[in-house]
């Protein structure tokens, strides 16, 4: 299964909703004045601005939802550690994996004996966790609990023997100072494959719809100095050339 994000919903007309804030900030207006509509010459130089100066706050006004899926529980692990966002999960304690999807890593993929070893994995983690659900739902269904609560009960704990690659689907929503802090970080080519394709789908969608708000989104290097050190992936050129064409 492969990963597949789609921009659910954003606030409505982004560009125009932080230039607004941003001429409450710097203009002697009051709320109705700022709230008369601003030809795109003006939205565009409010926001230049305020990007230039790197006064982030007016622009986290507005928010974008994301549906994810194909993606793994570790990419998910790692993207829930963004905590200015919110998410919703789908549950593998409510929902029965009768034969749970894995991503498989693009190396393993390509190695024939890697890719034996993981599926073999895999399919002994299933066959676990059907074992497990078998045995524990008749226990219960003998100690008295109705077939459908037994059931539950006992997907609760089989669901533990899954593993980190178990397909997983996700909404995500964050607002563009959270998505410009985590371009930097995850569109960068220190971030994991999978975290850093996200990212980069992401971004796609989300430049599509502001092309002024993200013009300089992407990896902490689009726009400045590699933050990484002696850890640099030393390809900076080739990055950027990647993201000032997206
Ligand atoms: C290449 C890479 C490698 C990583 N390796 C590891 C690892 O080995 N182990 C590991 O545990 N994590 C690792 N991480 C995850 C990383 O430490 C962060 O948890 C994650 O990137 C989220 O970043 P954040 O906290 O800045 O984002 P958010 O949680 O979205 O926070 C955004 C910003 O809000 C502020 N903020 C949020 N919460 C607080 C708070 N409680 N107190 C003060 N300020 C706050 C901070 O300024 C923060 O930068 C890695 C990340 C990357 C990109």
């Amino acid at each position: 299964m492969s990963l597949k994000v789609i921009l659910v919903e954003h606030t409505p007309n982004p560009e125009v909703l932080i230039a607004k804030a941003a001429k409450l900030c710097y203009s002697s207006v009051g709320i109705e004045e700022m709230n008369e509509s601003m030809d795109s010459e003006k939205t565009l130089k409010f926001i230049n601005n305020l990007m230039a100066m790197g006064h982030e706050s007016p622009v986290e006004h507005v928010s974008f939802t994301f549906a994810i899926e194909g993606v793994s529980r570790t990419l998910t692990h790692q993207l829930v550690r963004h905590r200015i966002a919110s998410y919703s999960q789908q549950s593998q304690r409510y929902v029965k994996l009768n034969q749970f999807e894995y991503v498989i890593p693009p190396e393993i993929e390509r190695d024939e004996y890697a890719k034996e070893i993981f599926v073999k994995a895999m399919e002994a983690d299933q066959t676990a966790y059907d074992k497990l659900t078998a045995h524990l739902t008749a226990k219960y269904i003998d100690e008295g609990m109705v077939t459908s609560a037994a059931e539950k009960k006992s997907i609760e704990d089989a669901r533990y023997v899954f593993p980190n690659a178990c397909e997983t689907k996700i909404i995500a929503t964050m607002n563009v100072r959270t998505l410009l802090h985590f371009f930097k970080q995850r569109c960068c080519n220190r971030a994991q494959w999978e975290i850093r394709e996200l990212a980069f789908q992401m971004l796609k969608l989300v430049k599509h719809v502001s092309p002024t708000i993200f013009k300089y989104g992407g990896p902490s290097c689009l726009i400045g100095d590699c933050p990484e050190g002696k850890m640099t992936c030393g390809h900076i050129a080739a990055v950027r050339e990647k993201y000032s064409q997206l």
